[in-house]
């Protein structure tokens, strides 16, 4: 397949390596990132959506997939599709579909979890919105990139996926933080706190597969400093976007809005920005009830 890649940076220049690697033809445009090789650079992003079956993005929020969209959709071949991969609000994956269709093009939005690690490895999991021709085309390039691929519904709806998804990462680890901080002050052991709780009603993936407590449970970023891992910069970027489509959506999250707060007052006046979303276990630790 001919496929654009714009957007080359921790994520996208991984997966467009994979497709490479399985044969397609891809040409990459980024602002400030190099592309991969075997990734042929083009100078623009409208360059590298010429003549592509399908285009894929990998940007950083959704004010920049609007713009390189309105950028690039003139220039692409009728009946190719807009894969977006990047997480972003809902709204703008919905607007940003939409534009696309009424161009004549298909559109999906396909958000990734699975992270750096992942992307190179070629084990991302997509979830999908968009037209059932669309995921359908695109299937194939879901196999080489990831291990999984869910069709959740019409355009948005991969998006909201990730999101609600996250939202629940968000408040699980908080949980299992806290918890962990509390069980230190009341003398409890945290390998006897990770046996019963991993094998009980507490368990969940935070706890089981991520255990933000070093030296406990399998291996994860605590056990190498909270380097991420999953960066807590990152975790409040989704939270927000939660947050941001709870309201549109009147949905009453009041755990989400507090993890929200969390990990805003973790990043912007704490020492959590750069460290992996589990530090907030040293954070609950050094903290007195407030
Ligand atoms: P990144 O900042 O490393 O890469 C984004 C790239 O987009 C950069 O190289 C930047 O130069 C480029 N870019 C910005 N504006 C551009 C434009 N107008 N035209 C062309 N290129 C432009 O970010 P990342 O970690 O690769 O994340 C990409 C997306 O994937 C984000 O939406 C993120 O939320 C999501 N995501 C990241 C992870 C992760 O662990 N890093 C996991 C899941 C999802």
């Amino acid at each position: 397949m001919k496929i654009g890649f714009i957007g080359l940076g921790n994520m996208g220049a991984p997966m467009a390596a994979n497709l490479v690697a399985a044969g397609h033809k891809v040409t990459g445009f980024d602002l400030a990132a190099p592309c991969p090789e075997g990734v042929q650079t083009a100078r623009k992003a409208a360059q590298a959506a010429q003549g592509a079956e399908v285009v894929i993005t990998m940007l950083p929020n959704g004010a920049i997939l609007r713009a390189v969209a309105g950028e690039i959709i003139p220039h692409m071949a009728r009946d190719a599709v807009l894969l977006d991969c990047s997480t972003v609000d809902v709204q703008s994956a919905r607007d940003v579909a939409q534009i696309a269709q009424d161009a004549g093009l298909m559109a999906v939005d396909a958000p990734v979890s699975g992270g750096i690690g992942g992307a190179a490895a070629g084990t991302l999991t997509f979830m999908a919105g968009g037209t059932e021709e669309g995921f359908t085309k695109v299937a194939p390039l879901f196999d080489i990139m990831g291990q999984k691929a869910v069709h959740c519904g019409p355009s948005g709806n991969g998006q909201a996926a990730k999101i609600c998804n996250n939202m629940i990462l968000g408040i699980t680890m908080i949980g299992t933080c806290e918890a962990f901080a509390l069980a230190d002050k009341l003398g409890l052991d945290r390998q006897k706190m990770f046996d019963v709780v991993s094998t009980s009603s507490g368990y969940s993936w935070s706890m089981n597969a991520y255990c933000p407590a070093p030296g406990v449970g399998p291996h994860s970023p605590a056990d190498n400093d909270y380097i991420p891992g999953f960066a807590a910069d990152l975790m409040l970027k989704d939270l927000r976007l939660s947050q941001q489509a709870a309201e549109a959506a009147d949905a009453d999250t009041p755990l989400g809005l507090a993890a929200t707060a969390l990990y805003q007052s973790f990043v912007e006046d704490e020492d959590g920005a750069g460290q992996d979303f589990s530090a907030m276990l040293p954070r609950f630790v050094s903290r007195r009830r407030s």
